[in-house]
């Protein structure tokens, strides 16, 4: 199953390569929490349509909630898609780039294994997942002080 997502994964980001930005924009944004080598191999992708997987054994898995919940943005690995009316919002941008650095230290199928046991057993809002990507987005956009993200991520995930 895991491996048929990533498949669709891996198929989505191909099929959006030419759309996709590179983070590296966002250097001056996020200096101090985002290191240029880290944005630089991250992308996104601004789509009128969130793309996900809908296949019948994610809804059989109990996903079925988490698939038709109206999201503005979702990571994919080392890209993201969000919808054109939070685009030029910084404070997603940083949200989905926490996620990207999860992805990245995880690996692809631990970190989707992990994603879809919180959402299953805390729901979208208790997943620890996501409240760290909500955690961090919301202490950049108060003026928080600098922290290295994707260094956290390894220690603290
Ligand atoms: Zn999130």
């Amino acid at each position: 199953m895991l491996n048929q997502i990533e498949q669709w994964i891996d198929q989505t980001n191909i099929e959006f390569k030419e759309q996709r930005v590179c983070c590296s924009q966002f250097f001056d944004d996020f200096e101090g929490f985002y290191p240029l080598s880290f944005l630089k191999q991250a992308y996104f992708v601004v789509v009128d349509k969130i793309p996900k997987p809908n296949f019948p054994e994610l809804r059989q898995m109990g996903l079925g909630d988490f698939i038709d919940m109206e999201v503005d943005g979702i990571t994919y690995k080392n890209t993201y898609y969000v919808l054109p009316h939070i685009a030029s919002n910084l404070r997603i941008h940083f949200h989905e780039l926490v996620h990207v650095a999860q992805w990245n230290y995880l690996g692809a199928v631990p970190f989707m294994e992990r994603y879809i046991s919180e959402i299953q057993t805390l729901g979208y809002e208790g997943a620890p997942l996501e409240k760290m990507a909500y955690a961090f987005d919301h202490h950049f956009s108060n003026g928080g002080e600098k922290i290295d993200v994707p260094s956290y991520v390894a220690q603290k995930i």
